[in-house]
């Protein structure tokens, strides 16, 4: 029956799929292991599972050039390689200047995530703040102790301080052999072989790796080994064994050990991805019903980028694929409207080019051009209609007072500002205070603010000032509290335009802290809850 055929082709494409982004703090190394594993898959490439599509394109940028040579696809938002029989796709997730709102988007369109520590500096404030959109969206963690070939904390102690800190616990898959800065390699817990590891030159190959059993291990590192062993045996007496149940439950985190700069244990981390990662799995609609992955093809639009250059402006609308086959040209429908969408602008953005694609399966991404009438959130399906619940607002970090240059220009100002709002460029706050003529803009980074006043001026003909407010955090509050909190210096309730939510903003936790001590009952509750 072509029928059955066709849904398990699709089927079979979304379990080889692994779709996840890398949560870490500026340096942590994300840019070094994201070219590790791509080199890995490379590796791998040559040996005859990736079908390199060099050649193809003209330009040349510090993306193409190494797809052309790895013979991988990657994407301004999306990284795509083979590795395996495994379709990878990891996710960009913007940070240091361009930490934003889209930065958590990110996480609303992975299957998992790999928590990138510096092996000096343990949890960061980033990856703290990454952390918990993953906690509170139950993403599977699976978490990578970086730069271990350099001075570092103690491996029990890293563990410890995930453990206390984020109450994650984790489990070992790997464990080091000689402390950070001394490092010989590891061992995988599973097998007790050590992998020995040396450093090539610069790093720029796969790192030589070469198998050692326990006797050997033990002749060739001595003291180093036998501690190394201890340590493995006080893990096994607390039971910190990899489980999946708990994995997929995000209570319980794999950990591995390496230095993505000399290459070291990111095999083993492809290897984790592969066998433990989940695939895509059936994505939960508005009516609560699981939408298995071989149904009807669906997708959610969870980032958009809009060309600020007057003289090419257009927008990208990235779509997660959650359910059937994709392919180019297809008309399907936008969910919100009921309004058909065609597709033959399709594309995988390729750092400055782009280039079109044929097919995509769920987990992968796609990229609508000229896509102006999609938002964050958006779903496109084909067939039966369906949407899926909308992407939560996450929580913000900076506030400033936007006001129209000129007076006369007010109405395109309403406008601008509501269409932001809807687009998820920044979130936009009123109160009856401050009125429609100067709205609080609320992100997640201040790189939106920019975004929102260079597109109210190129959009909408309107120039904007930007008074910055001294706020910096917000928790979600009740209309009670609002009256408790008017004329308290140092904080401010405002209503969130997209959900009417009550947002109370503070100069400071420790003013939140004690302006709450001091008033009984004001409720403040965290924005971002598990939904
Ligand atoms: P990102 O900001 O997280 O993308 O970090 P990068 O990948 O740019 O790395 C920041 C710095 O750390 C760079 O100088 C890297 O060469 C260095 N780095 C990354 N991984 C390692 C590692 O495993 N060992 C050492 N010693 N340095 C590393």
């Amino acid at each position: 029956m072509p029928g059955a055929a066709t849904t398990t082709a699709v089927g079979a494409e979304a379990a080889r799929r692994r779709t996840f982004a890398v949560i870490s703090h500026p340096d942590a190394g994300k840019s070094t292991i994201t070219e590790a594993l791509a080199l890995h898959a490379r590796v791998i490439g040559e040996a005859g599972a990736v079908h390199g599509k060099a050649g193809r394109r003209g330009v040349v940028s510090d993306w193409m050039a190494m797809e052309q040579q790895r013979g991988i696809s990657i994407t301004s938002a999306v990284l795509q390689f083979a590795y395996r029989d495994l379709v990878v796709n990891l996710l960009d997730t913007p940070g240091h200047a361009d930490f934003s709102e889209d930065t958590y988007r990110v996480l609303t369109a992975v299957d998992c995530a790999v928590m990138l520590l510096d092996a000096a500096k343990g949890l960061e404030p980033q990856t703290l703040k990454l952390f918990e959109v993953c906690r509170a969206r139950r993403i599977p963690v699976i978490t990578f102790i970086n730069k271990w070939d350099r001075p570092g904390r103690e491996p029990l102690a890293l563990l410890d301080e995930i453990e206390q800190r984020i109450n994650l616990r984790p489990t070992p898959i790997t464990w080091p052999v000689g402390t950070a800065g001394h490092f010989h390699g590891v061992v995988d817990r599973r097998t007790g072989e050590m992998t020995a590891f040396q450093r090539t030159p610069g790093g720029a190959t796969a790192a030589v790796e070469e198998q050692l059993t326990p006797a050997e291990a033990a002749h060739r590192y001595g003291g180093d080994w036998q501690r190394a062993v201890e340590e493995l045996d006080l893990l096994g007496l607390t039971g910190a064994d990899h489980d999946q149940d708990t994995f997929m439950a995000a209570t319980t985190t794999p950990v591995l050990f390496g230095a993505a700069v000399a290459n070291f244990g990111v095999r083993q981390l492809l290897e984790v991805l592969a066998s433990h990662a989940p695939a895509p799995q059936p994505r939960v609609d508005t009516g609560g019903t699981p939408r298995g992955v071989d149904a009807p093809f669906a997708g959610f639009v969870f980032k958009i980028q809009a060309n600020m250059n007057k003289a090419h402006r257009d927008q990208v609308a990235f779509v997660r694929v959650c359910s059937g086959r994709f392919s180019r040209g297809m008309t399907v429908t936008h969910a919100g409207t009921g309004r058909p969408f065609a597709t033959k602008y399709a594309q995988q953005m390729f750092g400055a080019s782009r280039e079109t694609i044929d097919e995509a399966y769920p987990g992968d991404v796609i990229g609508l051009v000229n896509a102006t009438a999609l938002g964050i959130g958006d779903t496109l399906h084909d067939g039966p209609a369906v949407a899926f619940p909308p992407l939560p607002s996450f929580t913000p970090e900076h506030f400033a007072v936007l006001r129209a240059a000129d007076i006369s220009t007010f109405k395109r100002f309403r406008r601008g500002v509501e269409q932001l709002d809807a687009e998820g460029v920044v979130q936009v706050l009123r109160s009856d205070r401050r009125g429609d003529q100067a709205p609080v803009l609320a992100a997640v980074g201040p790189m939106q603010f920019e975004v929102a006043v260079a597109r109210l001026d190129a959009e909408f003909g309107v120039p904007t000032q930007l008074e910055h407010l001294p706020y910096r955090e917000a928790r979600r509050t009740d209309a009670a509290s609002q009256e408790r909190l008017l004329g308290v210096p140092d904080a401010e309730v405002l209503t969130r335009l997209r959900d009417g939510a009550l947002l109370a903003l503070f100069t400071s936790g420790w003013r939140m802290r004690s302006i709450a001590d001091s008033r009984p009952g004001v409720t403040l509750e965290p924005l971002l809850a598990a939904d």
